[in-house]
Formats: structure tokens, C-alpha cells, sequence
């Protein structure tokens, strides 16, 4: 057999596993219309290249763009000193609350505003009202680029406040919240230098989140945890972990790849759904109300391939009630001393259950990411 060709990595359909020219906007598969993904090169930088820190201490492993930056990153894991030993469990928290906007969401959007500027966007737009939208005016106004966001009609004023405060533009649009993404895409058809900036489709935005993996990783000497956990609405975190995880079992970085779990409402859980029942695709949902409201998300763009990407890690999909959230939460707050937002709550009820469940054993390694600060909760 010929060798194979060593893979110098970029932008890649998960769905027919086509490539694509490296092009700063990018968002889906030319063929399919699935959402593209950035792999880094299949052949190890060395490690010994890594400097600085934070998200773009990983550059080696990002898209090779002139990074827009505020400090993301490099965020505390915390040692559980109740949770953990209650459960029997060898616990740690990843506070995301501590990046610049207050969510996970910096590290991708670090990456994609520096796509985004590079290609010499000046107005980048997307639709959001939550963490995304909030990170998207943070880096845009650091670019000094134009931030527009496309919200639905019912979002709430305190979530805009933080968005407004940035100097972007709020566009209300009436109507179901697949509306705000059409009005998006015919917006951005018809100006030139309108980018869709978007959280869900970008592979530039997944390769940021991918540092988190990189960065669990190496905090820990490059020991892998047995298990992760996260809140998944779209999936765009679980698999930034999967992926880079996956990637560094492939250059022999970590011993092995975590099971990485994930976590959603009961009130919107297509993804947790259809994993119970076996479904390769996400199962439609009418999305109820519920506090985690930064992952009421219907049908994930990238369900299929997160449902996929659970099968490959051997991860677990759940569902949990408001309730089960609430109490996670206050557990959290009072018994370790951090306060996080409600959707973060998800993933700490998650671990809770998948204890009781025996799927976490005695005394193994669990990181839980919580994704948000509570300072950002109604
Ligand atoms: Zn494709």
C-alpha cells in the first residue's frame, strides 16, 4: 500500500469528509451544507513551541491568523473539596466564567474575529442573544471592527445590556428564532463587508474552543481526566473538547482520550433524546421554557455530527430538569463557593446523575466546565 500523505491539516466536512480552501468566512461544505471543521495538522508541532498564554499559546495548533486577543483563556481548574469526596470522585471544576466576556465563548470567538479581520471584514454580524452575541461585540470592538446582532423580538433586556454597552447594533426581528439566522444570511448575501460571524457554523469559532482541550491537557502534564462533562446546547463545546482530545491521542500528547459527556434541559434535549433512542440524527424538539436558556437550542447545526462524536468518545447524553439545575447550583455556590450561571448548572446536575448512575467510578478524574459566571444570571 502507498504511504498515506501526511495530513498538514484545515478546514474539513465532518459530514463527506471533503476539503475546502482555507477561507477566513467559511461556514459550511460546499457539497453537502454540512457545518465545516478546522483540524490542526496531523503531524506534531512540538511541544517545546508552545509559549505565552492562554488560548494562543496553542497558535501552532489554531488557524495561522494575527490573533484579536483580550487574555482569553488560561482559566482556573479549581479541586472540588465537597462535591467530589461526597461522590467519591477525583473532582475539578474549569471556571469559563473567568474570560473576558464572562463565558467559554471567547476562545472561539477570539479565533473567528481574527479570521474575520484578516480577511478584511469590517462589519461581522451574528445571531445571538446570549454568551455569543456578548463575546462577538467584546472582540469586535477590541478590532474595532462593527458588531451587528440579529435577536429575537422576546429577548430579554438584562441578556442585551452587556451586548449594547459594546457599542453593537441590535437588529429585533419578529417572528420563530430561525428568522434571526435567514435574516443573517440574506443581510450578509447583500454586503460586501458583512461577515456571518456565526458561533454554530464557523470551523474557525469550533478551533478556538478547541484550546480548551489543549489546555486541560496540559495543566494537568498532559495527563487526560477520565471524564469530562459540559452543558451542550448546540454541541459547538463538546466537540472542541472531542476534537482535541482525539488530535492528541494521534500525536501521543495524552494517553488517551476522556469519555466527555453532555449535558441538556429536559425542556430542549434533541440531542440527549435521540442518543437515548439511538438516533444518528437529533430528534425535533418544541423547545419549553427552562433557566438554562443558553442551550434552548431546537435543532443543533452540528447535531448529527456531536451524536456522532459521543459514539466515538464513548460519551453519555442526559437530560435533567429545572429542578435538578437549581439545586446543582446552590449546591455548587454554598458547598464549593462558585457561583455560575444556570446553564453551567446543567453539567454539575449531569455529574450528579451519571455518579448515582455508576457511570463515574470511584476515585476517577472528572473535570465538569462551567461554561459561564453567575454574574451573568438574571
Ligand atoms: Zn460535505
Amino acid at each position: 500500500m502507498a504511504p498515506q500523505p501526511v495530513d498538514p491539516g484545515g478546514l474539513r466536512c465532518p459530514g463527506c469528509g471533503r476539503r475546502s480552501k482555507p477561507a477566513e468566512d467559511a461556514l459550511v461544505c460546499s457539497a453537502c451544507r454540512a457545518p465545516l471543521s478546522y483540524l490542526p495538522p496531523e503531524r506534531a508541532p512540538a511541544r517545546g513551541q508552545l509559549t505565552g498564554k492562554g488560548v494562543w499559546r496553542y497558535a501552532p495548533l489554531l488557524p495561522d491568523v494575527p490573533p484579536v486577543t483580550l487574555g482569553e483563556g488560561g482559566t482556573p481548574l479549581v479541586e472540588s473539596l465537597r462535591v467530589g469526596p461526597r461522590l467519591s470522585l477525583d473532582l475539578a471544576y474549569k471556571v469559563e466564567g473567568c474570560n473576558p466576556s464572562g463565558s467559554f465563548k471567547d476562545r472561539g470567538t477570539t479565533v473567528l474575529v481574527s479570521a474575520l479581520a484578516k480577511a478584511g471584514y469590517r462589519v461581522v454580524a451574528d445571531d445571538s442573544s446570549g454568551n455569543a452575541g456578548a463575546a462577538l461585540a467584546t472582540y469586535a470592538a477590541r478590532a474595532g471592527l462593527a458588531a451587528r446582532l440579529y435577536v429575537p423580538k422576546e429577548a430579554s433586556p438584562r441578556k442585551l445590556a452587556q451586548i449594547r454597552a459594546l457599542g453593537a447594533e441590535l437588529r429585533t426581528i419578529a417572528g420563530p428564532r430561525e428568522r434571526c439566522t435567514e435574516a443573517v444570511f440574506e443581510d450578509c448575501a447583500r454586503e460586501q463587508d458583512l461577515a456571518y460571524a456565526s458561533h454554530t457554523l464557523s470551523p474557525f469559532f469550533l478551533a478556538g474552543l478547541t484550546s480548551l482541550a489543549y489546555e486541560l491537557a496540559e495543566e494537568q502534564d498532559w495527563r487526560s481526566p477520565e471524564h469530562l462533562i459540559v452543558p451542550a446546547g448546540g454541541g459547538g463545546l463538546f466537540l472542541g473538547l472531542v476534537y482535541g482530545f482525539l488530535r492528541m491521542a494521534e500525536w501521543g500528547w495524552v494517553s488517551h482520550v476522556p469519555q466527555v459527556h453532555l449535558v441538556q434541559p429536559a425542556a430542549c434535549a434533541p440531542l440527549a433524546r435521540a442518543f437515548v433512542r439511538g438516533s444518528t440524527h437529533p430528534l425535533p424538539v418544541v423547545p419549553g421554557q427552562t433557566v438554562a436558556e443558553g442551550t434552548r437550542i431546537a435543532s443543533p447545526e452540528r447535531g448529527t455530527e456531536v451524536l456522532a462524536a459521543l459514539r466515538t468518545v464513548g460519551g453519555e447524553a442526559r437530560a435533567v430538569e429545572d429542578a435538578q439545575i437549581l439545586r446543582a447550583l446552590q449546591r455548587l455556590a454554598c458547598e464549593e463557593g462558585l457561583w455560575v450561571e444556570p446553564t453551567s448548572g446543567l453539567a454539575v446536575a449531569g455529574l450528579e446523575l451519571l455518579a448515582t448512575e455508576g457511570v463515574l467510578q470511584s476515585g476517577e478524574r472528572v473535570v465538569v466546565v462551567l461554561t459561564g459566571s453567575g454574574l451573568k444570571s438574571p
